[in-house]
């Protein structure tokens, strides 16, 4: 095949879903290019299972959705999916639990039904070139594309043209994500899960499990009966020992998890922080905190920092004021190159700041805003942080 495209979208995460639908949703011709069978990114193929970022951090109001468009439209769908009324509330915020395979199904749903849109999946973004148009390459495919939006989450795209990349030297670490299915109802109450990290602390010194299990922690989902698990590694490849290990644990000495059938592993480990973009703005730790406002806001970030530099467990800063601070959309446009956008998990910031817009509900709205900025640059229509807003309402 050897078509053209008006807006390519790499990768289909969280972000890249919302980009390929708010360009399609523009009415632009609109390329999705996933490497995997699935939809959903770090959300499916790691069985992150919790959104956040998604409502106002105040707690003294009832729960307020910090973006308009795709991320109030899928917080929608989430809900009447997966029978919640409410969000749930965690320490001092809000989110919304998500059930991976929903999310999937939902996704294909959404961009099955755009006709403006092509979705590739078990497509591997392998080069692009910039010439007229920018001229991309996967394992299957060549076509052409006016604008591309970055969506990675490694920020591959930056790395084939050569533009600059940021990285922090104390990544954040990743982590390995298992399901357990008939597990009885104690487990899901809080108190058993302080038992719980009790025990597994007394195994781990009694040299019955390795000391990396101490950065396993457990929530209950959306479905009876199932509990997530999720293992902070020293080592990225180790996830897999460690989760059967702990099954194993758990099987013979803690009686609510005696039943439980054979556990649902990831496809893929959970990765938090790799490459960024450098963008026309970079956004800092202080320009969340501070509440800093720009005159091109084009999305809010409502999660507070959260670095996971260690297995020992999350250290957060939260915003001075109870309310979302503002993304502007320079930091999702390349310092570099015109036509180049970004999103998600790869766009502009630094190591802290990108440790509060990585979530997946600030995803979907840094992933809109990205896909809606490609799709005016594809047509020949300098972006503006208005013109955005405007199309916002419209999606
Ligand atoms: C262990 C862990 C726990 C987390 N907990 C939470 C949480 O509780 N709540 C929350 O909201 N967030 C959480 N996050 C963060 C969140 O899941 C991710 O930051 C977010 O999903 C990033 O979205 P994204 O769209 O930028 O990237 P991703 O979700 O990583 O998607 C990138 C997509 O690009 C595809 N891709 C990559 N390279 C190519 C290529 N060359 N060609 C084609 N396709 C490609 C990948 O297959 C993938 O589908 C967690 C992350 C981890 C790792």
């Amino acid at each position: 095949m050897n078509s053209g495209y008006e807006v390519a979208v790499i990768g289909g995460g969280s972000a890249g879903l919302c980009a390929a639908l708010a360009a399609a949703r523009r009415g632009t011709k609109t390329v999705l290019i996933e490497r995997s069978t699935k939809l959903g990114g770090m959300g499916t193929q790691a069985l992150v299972h919790t959104f956040c970022g998604l409502y106002e951090p105040d707690l003294s109001k009832p729960p307020r959705l910090a973006n308009a468009g795709l991320p109030t439209q899928i917080e929608r769908e989430m809900r009447r999916l997966t029978h919640q009324t409410e969000p749930t509330r965690m320490g001092k915020l809000y989110v919304l639990l998500q059930d991976p395979s929903h999310f999937d199904a939902l996704s294909k749903e959404l961009v099955e039904a755009e006709e403006n849109l092509t979705v590739l999946f078990e497509n591997t973004c392998e080069d692009i070139r910039q010439c007229h148009h920018f001229e991309i390459k996967t394992n299957n495919h060549c076509f052409t594309a006016n604008s591309v939006v970055d969506t990675s989450a490694d920020a591959v795209v930056a790395g084939f043209l050569k533009a600059t990349r940021l990285k922090s030297d104390t990544p954040q670490k990743s982590a390995y994500i298992f399901s357990l299915q008939n597990v009885a109802e104690e487990a899901r109450e809080e108190s058993f899960k302080m038992r719980l990290a009790l025990d597994l602390v007394r195994a781990v010194q009694a040299g019955i499990l390795p000391p990396e299990i101490l950065g396993a922690a457990s929530r209950a989902s959306t479905l009876e009966g199932e509990i997530y698990f999720t293992i902070d590694l020293d080592e990225p490849d180790h996830g897999p020992a460690l989760a059967t290990d702990l099954v194993a644990f758990l099987k013979a000495h803690s009686p609510p998890f005696q039943n439980v059938p054979a556990p649902i592993f990831p496809d893929v480990p959970g990765v938090r922080e790799t490459y960024r973009w450098l963008g026309k703005h970079v956004l800092t730790q202080e320009d969340l905190i501070e509440g800093k406002s720009f005159e091109d806001t084009i999305a809010k970030a409502a999660w507070p920092i959260e670095l996971r530099e260690t297995i020992k467990g999350p250290r957060f800063t939260y915003f001075k004021n109870p309310r979302s601070s503002d993304i502007p959309l320079r930091a999702l446009m390349s310092e570099e190159i015109p036509g180049i956008f970004f999103a998600g998990r790869c766009l502009s910031a630094t190591h802290e700041a990108l440790a509060s817009l990585r979530v997946m509900g600030t995803c979907f709205a840094t992933g809109q805003a990205a896909g809606l900025a490609a799709s005016l640059h594809a047509r020949g229509v300098t972006p503006t942080a208005e013109l955005v807003k405007g199309e916002i309402e419209h999606l």
